[in-house]
């Protein structure tokens, strides 16, 4: 994204952005830190700051005239921890975010459902299509039931990869891109965070069967 400034740029009030916090992951409305400028009188370009105390991220933002938020510096990233998931399914959910945070939605929404055919090959999830792939995980996962309910809603997850085409992904908004990726996160977590967890405090319950019996 470019944006010429050419003089004269007026001072505007672009007001706070709702977003997540590309450096603690947290959801917020970060406040204006300075005077936004008004450029091409077509975009608000400002700083803005992270309402988490422990974090206060600073970030570059450039807002439409209507206070929607364009681009923001640094780009969002994923506060995910990748131990324990296999390589080749963080390189495509990677691709996904980076394609995300570039505004590439398309390329994005694309790469998300590559994730989650991925997951499933690798869990050996069986179904017609993705969507009922991804219910067979529920054997596999703890996730609330809600969750693989609003799932359905996603056309993100519709079709067969096969049958599945751009015109499709171009339909796909943002707000339901959003959604899909942070279900993603969330199997993710469920299924090789969780699983690794809870086999480490079972390899402690047999290391230390005495001591467990007592605080019991
Ligand atoms: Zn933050």
């Amino acid at each position: 994204m470019k944006i010429t400034a050419k003089e004269p740029l007026s001072y505007i009030d672009g007001g706070p952005i709702q977003t997540i916090c590309p450096y603690c992951g947290h959801k917020g409305t970060f406040e204006a830190i300075s005077r936004d400028r008004c450029i091409q009188d077509q975009y608000i370009c400002g700083q803005r700051l992270c309402p988490d105390k422990d974090c206060r991220g600073h970030l570059f933002v450039v807002l439409d005239r209507s206070g929607n938020l364009l681009f923001h510096y640094p780009f969002r990233n994923v506060s995910l921890k990748k131990e324990n998931i296999p390589a080749s399914i963080i390189k495509t959910f990677d691709e996904a975010v980076t394609c995300h945070a570039q505004n590439c939605f398309v390329a994005s929404a694309i790469m998300t459902r590559r994730t989650l055919e991925e997951i499933c090959e690798e869990q050996g999830a069986v179904g017609k299509n993705l969507k009922t792939r991804i219910h067979d995980l529920q054997k596999k996962i703890l996730l609330p039931q809600e969750l693989f309910d609003a799932m359905d809603e996603l056309r993100l997850l519709d079709h067969d990869a096969t049958r599945i085409n751009a015109d499709v992904f171009k339909q796909i908004s943002t707000q339901e891109l959003d959604v899909a990726l942070e279900l993603t996160i969330e199997i993710l977590k469920a299924l090789y965070h969780y699983s690794s967890l809870l086999s480490k405090m079972r390899e402690l319950k047999n290391k230390y069967p005495e001591q467990q019996d007592e605080f019991a």
